[in-house]
């Protein structure tokens, strides 16, 4: 078996590492930097551009350039560019491509094995997208791990004493919180939660919508409609909110931002490091819900907590770590990179699937893995109630099964509607899939006997299987989105992502 690579397939960036001589390493990009930009843009001339040239060629491509595709994974987001039609899982993909390539570049060997990193928040149908996007990007997806895990384990690697510890993870997409507890050798994920739309973004967002009223008042100009003028200026507000993490004050200059009358008009603004805290105050108190949610579901306190590891580049801004400071009454550890640390626990994680026993540097025990499923999974049953069979939180992978029958007399079929959600009733739930077990024997109503059973493999894949205990007919699906992509859509998308990235190569 040749390296596996642990992927961080990050919202803005996505981070490469392997593990060599026992220690995971971050691979550099082609263009020399630690991470990638999830960005892909296509040329009206038919090139491919990946990474930090796509970022770069955005602002004078901005309507054949993608970013921040994770946001739409499982969604049935599509982009038509010249005669394609783009799903997200197959923009993923051309970013997970480039990182193979870099890796193999680096390495000097072919690569296929890969551990791929996913918020702890992802649902089924977000998680199916990723993997099938490592599929069409040529890897074979050994396993996939929740972020805030992965983090842990890069740490744990270094720090082997026993504790709780609170990983609050700020990307640039999106929001995780995990209670994690480290102890004699085993990393065990408490309870995770989150917001799957909140992220650095959304507080460069604040900055470009301040910046365009601020233009309009000023100068009667409104550059919403502008896409050019809209991408630079959404670029100066990322680099704006980058230096306000370390200055009081920031400077936005755009020369030429817009012609009036057939003159150049200028940008100049100044942002100062409390009007900012100002618009973005509301988002930073969106992390506190899900903080104490965490804490709750894990049944820890604070002085139970002995560290909050900090990941994501927006967990620099100090806001979000006063924030931080204010609910766990703890000094954020400063000791580990947050853009670098979940692709070198999912590197160390990959080598231990080839094999090498996960070891921690701070005790020298060997290391056990837990992950859970973020979400509780149930089924519809009569009266619209929702009957759970797997509870939030449950370490996987897990299996439960349970016996229901039916409501009607004769009934030849029933209907499984599989929910995931925390709410009692069906509606309350999000509905992942539906199917129908038919072929009953006629019976009085409650007499059949149908063994329903939810089977969730160490990806956090759910299959779902209904079998009539009776005549022994079954019925199974893995749940999917009815946007998932069909196995020949991924042959077809592999191909055509292979022909692209190749075409980039020459
Ligand atoms: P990640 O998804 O972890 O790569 O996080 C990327 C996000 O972190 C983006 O929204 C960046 O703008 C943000 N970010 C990176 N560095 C900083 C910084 N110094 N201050 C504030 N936000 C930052």
């Amino acid at each position: 078996m040749g390296k596996v690579i642990g992927i961080d397939l990050g919202t803005t960036n996505s981070c490469v590492s392997v593990v060599e001589n026992g220690q995971p390493i971050i691979i550099p990009s082609s263009t020399g930097s630690r991470t990638t930009p999830s960005v892909v843009g296509f040329s009206k001339k038919g090139e491919t551009f990946i990474g930090e040239t796509a970022k770069r060629q955005a602002i004078t491509n901005p309507d054949r350039t993608i970013s921040s595709i994770k946001r739409e994974m499982g969604t049935n987001w599509k982009k038509k560019i010249d005669k394609t039609v783009y799903k997200p899982q197959m923009i993923s993909a051309l970013v997970l491509g480039q990182l193979k390539k870099d890796a193999e570049k680096y390495l000097g060997e072919p690569v296929t094995d890969a551990v791929i990193t996913v918020p702890a928040y992802f649902n089924d149908v977000q998680r199916q997208a990723t993997k099938d996007a490592g599929t069409i990007a040529g890897l074979n997806v050994l396993r996939m791990i929740n972020e805030p895990t992965s983090a842990a384990l890069s740490y744990g690697l270094d720090h082997g004493e026993s504790q709780k510890v609170m990983v609050y993870d700020l990307g640039g997409g999106t929001f995780d919180v995990s209670i994690i507890d480290i102890s004699e050798g085993n990393i065990e994920v408490m309870a995770t939660s989150g917001d799957n739309m909140l992220g650095g973004d959304d507080f460069d967002n604040r900055i470009v919508n301040w910046v365009v009223d601020e233009f309009a008042r000023s100068n009667g100009v409104n550059l919403s409609k502008d896409f050019a003028a809209m991408q630079r200026i959404k670029e100066a507000a990322e680099q704006a909110k980058k230096e306000l993490s370390a200055s009081d004050a920031a400077d936005i200059n755009l020369p030429y931002i817009v012609q009036e009358k057939g003159q150049p008009v200028h940008l100049n603004m100044r942002i100062t490091r409390q009007q900012f805290e100002q618009m973005t105050r509301d988002l930073v108190e969106r992390t506190e819900p899900p903080v104490r949610r965490a804490m709750s579901d894990a049944g820890v306190t604070n002085r139970d907590l002995s560290k909050v590891l900090l990941v994501g580049g927006s967990t620099r801004m100090p806001a979000v770590q006063e924030k931080v400071r204010n609910l766990t009454g703890l000094e954020p550890s400063k000791n580990i990179n947050p853009d670098e640390c979940v692709a070198l626990g999912a590197a160390v994680l990959g080598s231990t699937l080839t094999g090498n026993a996960l070891i921690s540097a701070g005790t020298g025990q060997s290391l056990i893995l837990f992950d859970i499923t973020p979400y509780s999974l149930a089924i519809e049953t009569v009266g619209g109630i929702a009957t759970r069979l797997i509870e939030r939180n449950s370490p996987i992978p897990t299996r439960f099964a349970k016996v229901f029958t039916t409501a009607h007399p004769y009934q030849p079929a029933v209907d499984i509607n599989v929910l995931q959600g925390e709410g009692p009733m069906a509606a309350d739930n999000k509905s992942i899939g539906q199917f129908r077990l038919g072929g009953i024997r006629r019976a009085p109503a409650g007499v059949p006997q149908i063994e329903v059973t939810f089977d969730i493999n160490t990806d956090g894949i759910l299959e779902v299987t209904a079998k009539d205990l009776d005549t022994g007919q079954f019925q199974s699906i893995t749940i999917t989105a009815e946007d998932r992509m069909s196995d020949r859509e991924i042959e077809k998308a592999k191909k055509s992502t292979q022909i692209l990235l190749e075409d980039k190569g020459k």
